[in-house]
This record gives structure tokens, C-alpha cells and sequence, in this order.
């Protein structure tokens, strides 16, 4: 069995979204911390009120089939609960994943279904890279993972690269002048602060990383 077909199944995708779910609640007032700075205050209660509903229909669900049914499960949820743009952005970027990686989960498969994720994300909000959005921590992650899929690390070193290039993404929103979101309307006033949603997608790479060991 080579790296890229590690199995990753039903359990690690539960796990991986009680992991989110957790990192979301701790990191709640620093992401509504952000979001005051530039926007307007409601990025962890938003993403709090989406990953807690999203669980609990994990849980009234019972066993699942397959890693796409509980990534669909949990898009489906954030676009129907969280309000705001992070709801639909997410909600489309957790649903495309689901489909794209239906039953089977191996490392080449986690990394389509994450670029699947971007482009679910870019499709509808029509972000680039540089526009401070959840893009600039989602786009280097998924390319890291790709790479790292392409060239047979082993699952846990794939993760870590992939985690290090969301949180280096996120960093990098800080200089940046938004032009995407709510934050645009900032203009030169959003340069200096750090982005809610890239810092909310280094969490979803984080707990990724950590639902593997
Ligand atoms: P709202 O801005 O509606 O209050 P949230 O506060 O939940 O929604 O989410 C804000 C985050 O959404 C921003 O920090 C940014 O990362 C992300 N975002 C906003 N617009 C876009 C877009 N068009 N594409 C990608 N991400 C976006
Ligand atoms: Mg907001």
C-alpha cells in the first residue's frame, strides 16, 4: 500500500468535524475579535451557530455510508444555519468536498476534494488570491496538499504542509487591503488586521492535521 491510498474513513471525517467544531468555539471571540476590526463582529458566532448544528445533525444522522454523506451533511447545514457571507462560502465549499470524494477517501483523494472546496468557494464569491479572503489561507493549503499528494509523503507530513501553508496564508492577510467582503468597504483602513475567514480556514487545516493522530 503506497501513502496515497491511506484510508481515511467515515470515523476520521467525524472526528475531523468535532475537532473543527471545537477549535471554532475556542477560537469564537478571537474570530469575532477580527471580524470587529474590519466587519462587523459576527464571524465566530456565526461559525459557532453553523459547526454546533452541523454536529448535532451528525449526530441525529447515525451511521453514515460514506466521507462525502458527512461533508455534504455538514454543507448542507452551514448554508441552511449561518447567515453572513462565511455560511454560503463555506456551506458550497464543505458540500463540493463531499461530492468529490464520495466513498473512498485516500490522501489524492483529500486533495481534490479540498481544491474542490476552493473552487466551490471561488465560484460563488469570486475571490483571488490577495483579495483578503478565506482564499488566500485555502488556496496555498490545498496547492501543499497536492503537491504532498503528488509526491507520496505520507499522510501525517502531507497534513503539517498543508497546515503550515493556511497558517502562513493567514498571516499574509494582514498587509493586505480587502477587496473582497464586507471588509472591502474599508478600503486602505482593513490593511494592518488579519483576516476572519483565512484565520477560520487555518483552523479547518489545523484540525485536519490533528484528526489524523
Ligand atoms: P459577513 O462578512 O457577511 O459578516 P462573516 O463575518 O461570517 O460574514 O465572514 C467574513 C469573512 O468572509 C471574511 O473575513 C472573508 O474571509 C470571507 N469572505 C467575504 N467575502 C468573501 C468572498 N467573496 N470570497 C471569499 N471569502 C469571502
Ligand atoms: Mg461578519
Amino acid at each position: 500500500m503506497t501513502t496515497t491510498e491511506v484510508a481515511l474513513d467515515v470515523l476520521f471525517f467525524r472526528r475531523w468535524m468535532a475537532e473543527l467544531a471545537r477549535a471554532i468555539e475556542d477560537g469564537r471571540d478571537e474570530l469575532t475579535r477580527l471580524d470587529a476590526a474590519i466587519g462587523d463582529a459576527d464571524h465566530g458566532i456565526n461559525m459557532e451557530r453553523g459547526m454546533t448544528a452541523a454536529l448535532s445533525a451528525l449526530e441525529d444522522a447515525g451511521d453514515l455510508a460514506d466521507p462525502g454523506e458527512v461533508l455534504r451533511l455538514v454543507g448542507n447545514r452551514l448554508v441552511s444555519v449561518v447567515g453572513g457571507a462565511a455560511g454560503p462560502l463555506y456551506g458550497s465549499a464543505f458540500r463540493a468536498m463531499g461530492q468529490a470524494l464520495g466513498e473512498r477517501a485516500g490522501l489524492a483523494d483529500l486533495a481534490t476534494a479540498m481544491g474542490a472546496g476552493l473552487e466551490a468557494i471561488q465560484r460563488l464569491g469570486a475571490a483571488v488570491p490577495g483579495d483578503k479572503t478565506v482564499v488566500d489561507a485555502w488556496a496555498p493549503a490545498a496547492a501543499a496538499l497536492a503537491q504532498a499528494a503528488t509526491q507520496g509523503e505520507p499522510l501525517w507530513r502531507a497534513l503539517s504542509l498543508a497546515e503550515a501553508a493556511a497558517y502562513q496564508g493567514m498571516l499574509a492577510t494582514i498587509p493586505l487591503r480587502a477587496r473582497k467582503g464586507r471588509a472591502s468597504y474599508l478600503g486602505w483602513r482593513s490593511e494592518g488586521h488579519q483576516d476572519p475567514g483565512a484565520t477560520s480556514t487555518h483552523l479547518i487545516f489545523s484540525t485536519l492535521a490533528s484528526a489524523a493522530f
